[in-house]
């Protein structure tokens, strides 16, 4: 009997906790834990059987570690925040349990995120013979899958990636975010940044704009170029790689909000001085814009998230388009939330599968580009995000 335990009772942790319990010949006995003990018993009640739950605070290495050991899982699943990844590492070397995250590691001060906080801990990983499986989502996550699937089966070279993630998704509200708005917002008011040639080119944010044309007749988008995180893995793990960027979709009225908060200070992550209080205006927005997981029974649409992949086989120049479209409506007929919070659990929920089976195994901190992408492949289909490639 397999056993998992699950951080983070967010929108995210509350479809790994459907996707697993369906999957109980996978995940023998799952824990729920999170800083809210009340939203992790309301996440047990919908699902099909049986679950723990615990409250924990993951910030805090020594009673997070005392809930493991008491637990005792093979496998811990991080799907607090971001802030949290390098506390859980330690838990998890301290109780000699594997681990594996959707985010990586951002410093709560200061809005840049990238991988060598948690590169760090390879060795240590590796000494204690454990795995760490970082940025196990959609993007990252999926979209690096993509990448290595048609390296391996379409491609002799890969020269140029283009991830691009589109939200043709109406939630009817007039400004809310599809994920943690804290972490949406950070992420989406940074510099723009890709790969080309060797090094890092930055653009002001969302500074640089194309027209997109969906596959499957749903029509055109405003797509913008931004930094991710996966664009740095995919730099490291894939060999030749010339050019690598991210586009995402965004709305002319969610643009309009943004640079309305944006302009009077309300995405600051600094502290300000209020009637006698500390705060961070971007902590205090949050509080007030629509909980994510409440836009679940409201949001009808798609999203299409994808890589347009241009390289060599046979000395022949080739590219592929390689894509999910995923419904929102049917996300939530099926695990009571959205496609932004199901295409984030079902690629954790199959990656915390591969590790569990045996298919992806290792001792230390694993990107998803080091890792055979066929099983993983499989499994999206299998499980709810079904894949198509098509030849540019
Ligand atoms: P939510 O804010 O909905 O959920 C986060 C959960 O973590 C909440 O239940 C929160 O508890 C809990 N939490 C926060 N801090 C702590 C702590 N110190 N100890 C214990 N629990 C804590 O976020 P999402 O579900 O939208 O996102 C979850 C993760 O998924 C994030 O890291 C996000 O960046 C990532 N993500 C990845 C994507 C990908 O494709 N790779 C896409 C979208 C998201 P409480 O409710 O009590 O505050």
């Amino acid at each position: 009997m397999k056993k998992v335990m699950i951080i983070g009772a967010g929108g995210v942790g509350s479809v790994v906790a459907h996707k697993c319990a369906a999957l109980p010949e996978v995940f023998g006995e799952i824990m729920l834990a999170s800083r809210t003990l009340s939203k992790c018993d309301q996440i047990a009640a919908t699902l099909g059987r049986t679950i723990q739950t615990a409250q924990v605070d993951a910030d805090n290495i020594p009673e997070l570690s005392h809930l493991i050991r008491s637990f005792q899982p093979e496998l811990v699943m991080n799907l607090a925040l971001p802030y949290q990844d390098l506390t859980i590492m330690e838990a998890c070397l301290a109780t000699g349990v594997n681990y594996l995250d959707t985010a990586n590691y951002e410093p709560p001060d200061t809005a840049h995120f990238e991988y060598s906080h948690q590169w760090a801990y390879d060795e240590r990983f590796r000494q204690a013979g454990l795995m760490a499986l970082l940025g196990s989502g959609f993007d990252p996550g999926v979209t690096s899958v993509f990448c290595t699937h048609i390296l391996k089966h379409h491609l002799d070279t890969i020269e140029t990636i283009d991830i691009i993630d589109c939200n043709g998704g109406d939630h009817g509200q007039p400004f809310a975010t599809n994920f943690n708005p804290e972490i949406n917002i950070r992420e989406v008011t940074a510099k723009g940044r890709y790969w080309q040639d060797g090094q890092w080119i930055e653009t002001a944010p969302l500074s640089e704009k194309q027209q997109f044309e969906l596959p499957e007749g749903l029509g055109n988008m405003n797509i913008y170029l931004m930094y991710h995180e996966e664009l740095e893995s995919l730099a490291r793990f894939i060999p030749g790689l010339k050019r690598a960027r991210f586009w995402m979709s965004f709305s002319d009225n969610y643009l309009k909000h943004l640079e309305v908060l944006g302009n009077v200070g309300m995405t600051r992550i600094d502290e300000v001085e209020f009637q006698g209080q500390k705060i961070i205006p971007l902590q205090f927005l949050k509080a007030l814009l629509p909980d994510p997981a409440s836009l679940g029974p409201l949001t009808k649409g798609k999203t299409c998230i994808g890589c347009r992949i241009w390289g060599h086989k046979d000395g022949l120049k080739k590219g592929f388009y390689i894509y999910n479209i995923c419904d929102h409506e049917e996300c939530y007929r099926e695990v009571k939330s959205q496609a932004i919070s199901y295409t984030t659990g079902v690629p954790a929920m199959i990656g915390a599968k591969q590790m569990l089976q045996g298919h992806w195994q290792g001792a230390g901190v694993f990107n998803m580009e080091q890792l055979d992408p066929d099983p993983f492949m499989h499994d999206l289909n299998l499980y709810g995000l079904p894949w198509k490639v098509v030849e540019l």
